[in-house]
């Protein structure tokens, strides 16, 4: 049996009219860039995440850099984050020229530690503290960060709240979506991301007019009006077809994610009948709506054999991620050494991504379950 890692294909059949009828009217209009797709889309991702505004952008990446412009941090600045999480993330921060503080995760979430957050800030000198402008929090696989402690330490001394909600589309804390706890909420539309469009895009969320409005003239060069330029932005802008067939998608997200989540139960449970809770750590549920971007079991051993074993068995499979970003070369000026994030480079050799995807059926989870019984 083959079991792919995920099928977009079949989720494409189930949407193919609707998506082929609203991108030929894109094509029959020749209007490409922003625009009134782009604006609809807007509104529907404030609405779907509870926030008062939403700003189309070019990628989930470009959402970090420029909600990252528009909070003013560059160099000489510093912002907190998680090393266990995609480039991107420590990425946008080092691309506006600010120092990425890297802070380590919750074993149970894979999500960073507020303790740890605190501690890290407690212990900064007077100098590093004026430095320190945000904390950018990453909702891994789909599920909050604990987000409360996180807004405290914020609050208390003086920082923004940059998430990155990339994986997180309609997750929860505590009845609270993704993208509205924070000053700024970035989304990635990657194909392979729970919503994903037909190419790169992505979309900032944010509660302030102010923040907002800087959003707004960043994405088109700084420029307001036309040709007068308040700020140097950049080309940030999200397409027609791509803010189009995300508004298509949109519409079946919460099905996908119903789907995404029984899925999860269903190898809850085949684990469980496998007699395999001595081998497999299952991902913990802490918050209210777990939306599954990703299902990642850590294993006690032998995790590159088992990918091995798997991939031989028709299972895709992924490692995310397999070197923390503490110990990225191109971070090595930060001076971090082996050792400094126990839990992340423990998750980095331990984890492993198994299909999740809506469509996937009972019977290929219950060969991917049986493959790693045979396994171990
Ligand atoms: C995918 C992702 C990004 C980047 O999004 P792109 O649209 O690929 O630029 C950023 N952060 C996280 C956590 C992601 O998973």
């Amino acid at each position: 049996m083959k079991v792919p890692l995920l099928d977009l294909k079949s989720q494409y059949e189930t949407i193919k009219d609707e998506i082929l009828s609203v991108t030929s009217e894109i094509f029959e209009s020749q209007y490409f860039i922003l625009g009134p797709h782009v604006k609809k889309l807007e509104q529907e991702i404030a609405t779907y995440c509870s926030v008062k505004h939403a700003i189309g952008v070019s990628s989930g990446t470009d959402a970090l850099i420029i909600s990252l412009m528009a909070a003013g941090i560059g160099p000489g600045d510093s912002v907190i984050t998680s090393p266990y999480t995609f480039f991107a993330t420590a990425g946008s921060i080092a691309r506006v020229g600010a120092k990425p503080v890297f802070v380590d995760i919750d074993p149970d979430t894979y999500n960073i530690s507020p303790e740890k957050i605190s501690e890290a800030v407690c212990s900064m000198n007077a100098s590093e503290r004026s430095a320190l402008k945000a904390i950018m929090p990453v909702h891994l696989y789909g599920q909050c960060a604990d987000m409360d402690p996180v807004l405290e330490l914020a609050k208390k001394f003086n920082l923004l709240i940059i998430e990155d909600a990339a994986q997180a589309i309609g997750s929860e804390y505590k009845g609270r979506r993704a993208g509205s706890m924070g000053h700024f909420g970035c989304f990635s539309f990657f194909p392979s991301k729970n919503l994903g469009a037909f190419g790169d895009g992505g979309i900032v969320t944010a509660n302030a007019d102010t923040f907002y409005e800087k959003l707004d003239i960043l994405r088109v060069h700084g420029s307001y009006p036309k040709y007068y330029h308040k700020y140097i932005g950049g080309n940030f802008r999200l397409d027609a077809l791509q803010a189009a067939i995300v508004s298509v998608k949109l519409k079946y997200l919460d099905e996908w994610t119903r789907a995404r989540q029984k899925n999860a139960e269903r190898y809850r449970k085949l684990f469980e009948e496998a007699g395999l809770s001595e081998n497999i750590r299952l991902p913990a549920e802490r918050e209210s709506r777990h939306i599954y971007n990703q299902f990642i079991i850590q294993v006690s051993e032998k995790r590159d054999e088992l990918r091995n074993h798997l991939t031989d068995a028709g299972i895709g499979t992924e490692v995310y991620y397999p070197v923390p970003l503490h110990l990225q070369e191109c971070f090595s000026y930060l001076g971090y050494i082996n050792g400094d994030m126990p839990v992340s480079e423990n998750a980095a050799l331990n984890t492993i991504a198994l299909p999740i995807y809506p469509e996937l059926t009972e019977d290929m989870q219950g060969y991917v379950v049986e493959q790693i019984k045979e396994f171990y």
